[in-house]
């Protein structure tokens, strides 16, 4: 028998540290691939996430029209160095992924260094860093590398090869769905499109992948769909292939920049007042944590796709440190010292926390409402949930019995009580096992 959401809810301090040190390796095993919104690194990350969770790999052709989008072609990169007068490689591919620029045409050219420094990109503020660069939709070529490499070029002849190929193809995704009691879904999107940098976003692919992997094992209320796609091409995509789908999300998270040492910053969907939005805010206000809420905005990742409109989804975004705010970001500074096991592991225990509250929040009526329930008969007076404090259990069973008329939800309980939604709803447990209670169908 599959075992009840409950059962996490026990996990313990330590549980979560070795499930912090899984996601961690999991992010040094795909730190080294060269990944892209198309070719195979994308595919060889899928595979390794295979290894966690049996998804399904799509493969959708280039020149296929999603809305407004076409599919790109396909990149896939085999080498790429640029050589100096002496001879001598002074940016090579196979040192590190992020010194091409992604999507870079195949190029072998000779140059002078004034003409090479046009292809050139580095970050001035921070020397010793190699910035992040791409050019999916307009045919172009070039090498990123440090402010310090690129002063030491000296003038006279180079040498530029890029052994890349850049054809039709496919743009590869990947799915998996946990069927629940309900057909309602919770989308869970990471993207995996970036090369070597881990927090945006290694740390949202090993999140997504953990968080499928132990909720697959239990009893769920809702149905659960993991997206593992390109950023923003492959949000597109999947939406045009799956309209009718899409409209049976009830809730949902873009999952990226989970690994860094920052507070939490929670991005509200379009809709700003949806279930999801309440619950994340609930969740963090009862963490013990820093954190910071905003409204929705049209920019950041896949949620710009989810929050469209013409789809308008309860997708919010949960991150520590917010895409853009941090110099490491879309650099190779943002790499396997920057994100820690123990962040990942707080990011994971939020995350299951959000989730246990949405499997949770239910609407009951009680079955006694004519003044108060008397608990002491039923052993329910200083008897409740032994393991928790004792005062806030029975003021939290108060509140239950007394909200308990169909007309609010744990949740609308919890927030008016000012008590941990996990509270609320172990009391709820109890009071349903001695039929004080009765759930209400919506
Ligand atoms: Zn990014």
């Amino acid at each position: 028998m599959a075992l009840q959401m409950n059962s996490i809810a026990r996990l313990n301090a330590e549980d979560f540290h070795k499930i912090g040190e899984d996601m961690y390796r999991m992010i040094v095993e795909l730190y080294p691939i060269c990944r892209s919104i198309t070719g195979n690194g994308f595919r060889q990350t899928m595979r390794r996430i295979q290894e966690s969770i049996p998804i399904s790999i799509q493969e959708i052709p280039s020149g296929t029209d999603v809305f407004d989008w076409t599919i790109p072609k396909e990149w896939n990169i085999q080498d790429a160095y640029v050589k100096g007068p002496s001879g001598k490689k002074v940016i090579d591919f196979q040192q590190h992924n992020l010194h091409i620029m992604q999507y870079s045409v195949p190029v072998r050219l000779k140059m002078p260094l004034q003409e090479l420094k046009h292809h050139l990109y580095s970050l001035p503020d921070h020397p010793e860093w190699i910035p992040y660069r791409t050019s999916y939709y307009k045919e172009n070529w070039g090498f990123c590398l440090s402010q310090k490499q690129l002063d030491s070029l000296e003038e006279g002849e180079y040498e530029v090869v890029i052994d890349a190929s850049l054809e039709d193809g496919h743009l590869t995704y990947g799915e998996y769905r946990i069927q629940g009691e309900s057909d309602e879904e919770v989308l869970l999107s990471c993207h995996c499109c970036h090369p070597s940098l881990c927090n945006d976003n290694l740390s949202g692919i090993a999140l997504t992948s953990r968080l499928a992997e132990i909720l697959r094992g239990l009893s769920l209320r809702y149905s659960y769909r993991f997206l593992f796609i390109p950023g923003a091409i492959g949000s597109i995509t999947w939406l045009s292939k799956n309209e009718e789908v899409a409209s049976r999300i009830k809730h949902g998270l873009v999952v990226t920049g989970v690994g860094d040492l920052g507070i939490f910053h929670y991005k509200k969907s379009r809709r700003g007042d949806a279930e999801i939005d309440r619950v994340v805010q609930y969740v963090l206000k009862h963490s013990g944590k820093s954190y910071h809420v905003r409204d929705f905005s049209p920019y950041g990742y896949d949620e710009r796709q989810y929050c469209s409109p013409g789809f308008n989804l309860p997708v919010g975004s949960l991150t520590k440190s917010q895409h853009g705010s941090y110099p490491q970001y879309h650099t190779s500074a943002d790499n396997l010292e920057f994100v820690s096991a123990e962040a990942l592991a707080e990011s994971f225990r939020v995350y299951l926390e959000v989730i246990h509250t949405l499997e949770g929040n239910r609407y009951y009526i009680n079955l006694n409402p004519k003044c108060e329930v008397r608990l002491g008969k039923r052993g329910l007076y200083r008897t409740v949930g032994g393991e928790l404090d004792q005062p806030l259990n029975e003021l939290a069973t108060l509140w239950v019995l007394n909200l308990s008329d169909g007309g609010y939800s744990l949740l609308d309980i919890a927030e008016k009580a000012n008590i941990p939604f996990r509270v609320i709803h172990e009391v709820t447990e109890k009071l349903l096992s001695h039929g004080l209670l009765m759930e209400q169908n919506r």
